[in-house]
């Protein structure tokens, strides 16, 4: 096969909606171009140096063929790897390279990677409400587009808290209390069962905030409420308390959105400790290393989720949904709405119909990025209070 040499790297960062945006487009000498998603919302400027600094250099006169061999050669190039900023920025290229083989070989990038595995995969979105007056009125709305799949949250995070009780001079953050959260989620659970019956699947993200034993009693008492999957009941750093979590309940565990390093996510596939893996496919390092994940959690009967928020580019919605059509085991798509100006800035963008994401029968990726739009939606950056999340004693609790 002819090379396809890269002639150019850039990256761009963009603020169309709530979130900074990271772009990387790879230029080559067949006059195609390539984007990807290399988003990390709360560090951009950090993923943009790493792309404009060191894999530019690394990368300008290489055949874009290679995509295996390039991606490699970017992991180990810093000698230290797996890391966010730098998985993010690899992320970029790798997607750009994956779109350009794409549009070479005249394929979506659903049939390179080996076709279909079905029509359409189901997608879910996002109810949270401070109420449950509220929280009707947004699943009313999400069950009349057409989901059958809704993330249920009383509250944001942590839950809508009443009374605190916080000593005297609390220091800045965003406060919740675990008791108070478990009690009224369970108490929604109970509702929504009792209103809708089984007429949706119902999801739910702890993110992360409960200590180990609470999250245990936390995942028994969802039990009888079926919930689809429960997201993120533990801190990475401490998700070896799921063996003893499975061994007493049987809900569903989804978790993985926070893996940088597959000595994250290997003994708890081999150990067959979760039900969904929802990593984050570009904080994995792109496309090439979550095709790999996906086939090892197949191997252990665990399904994927992959994480799409409202921090993600409409590439990466886009190259989520190739890989959802592709993967055997991919179980459902995170889906939160576009806004205008987002949609303004990637022709081509997709969107979910009556809950579901159809195949992209575009070449390569299908999504295009507008990058004079840039100057339009500049970067933005503020310290982000949510991330200081604390319980009333004012203890700093993982986000
Ligand atoms: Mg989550």
């Amino acid at each position: 096969m002819k090379k396809t040499i890269i002639t150019d790297l850039q990256c761009f960062i963009t603020k169309p909606d709530r979130h900074n945006l990271v772009i990387v487009k790879v230029m080559t000498d067949q006059n195609i171009y390539g984007i990807g998603c290399a988003t990390f919302q709360f560090r951009p400027k950090a993923v943009k140096c790493i792309v404009d600094d060191y894999l530019r250099p690394l990368l300008m006169g290489k055949d874009a063929n290679n995509i295996e061999d390039l991606w490699h050669t970017m992991m180990v190039n810093s000698y230290w790897r797996n890391g966010p900023v730098i998985n993010n920025a690899i992320s970029g290229v790798d997607m750009a390279l994956w779109d350009i083989k794409g549009k070479l070989a005249h394929m979506p990038l659903y049939q390179l990677f080996g076709g279909k595995s079905r029509d359409a995969i189901p997608a879910y979105t996002h109810a949270t409400a401070d109420t449950m007056e509220e929280l009707y009125t947004q699943i009313e709305q999400i069950l009349s587009a057409g989901y059958h799949h809704i993330r249920c949250q009383l509250g944001f995070y942590g839950g809508a808290s009443n009374e605190l009780n916080t000593p005297e001079n609390s220091m800045p953050g965003s406060y919740y209390d675990q008791d108070q959260y478990m009690l009224k989620t369970i108490h929604m659970f109970q509702k929504l069962r009792e209103t809708y019956g089984n007429r949706f699947h119902i999801l739910h993200d702890t993110h992360e905030r409960l200590f180990p034993s609470q999250a245990i009693q936390f995942a028994k008492e969802l039990e009888p409420y079926k919930p689809y999957f429960l997201e993120d009941i533990l801190p990475p750093d401490q998700n070896e308390w799921l063996a003893q979590l499975r061994s007493q309940c049987s809900t569903p565990i989804a978790t993985g959105e926070l893996f940088n390093n597959p000595m994250e996510w290997k003994a708890l596939i081999t150990n067959r400790q979760i039900d969904y893996l929802r990593c984050h496919v570009s904080q994995l390092g792109g496309i090439t290393p979550a095709l790999k994940l996906a086939h090892l959690c197949e191997n252990y009967g665990i399904r994927i989720a992959w994480h799409t928020p409202s921090d993600i580019t409409p590439i990466g919605l886009a190259v989520n949904t190739h890989l959802n059509i592709h993967l055997h085991n991919a179980a459902i798509q995170e889906n939160i709405e576009l806004n205008d100006n987002t949609k303004q800035v990637f022709p081509g963008y997709i969107t979910c119909k009556n809950g579901y994401f159809y195949p992209i029968e575009m070449d390569g990726i299908g999504v295009d990025f507008n990058e004079q739009t840039v100057s339009m939606y500049p970067c933005e950056y503020r310290p982000h209070e949510w991330t200081q999340s604390r319980i009333p004693d004012g203890t700093l609790m993982t986000p």
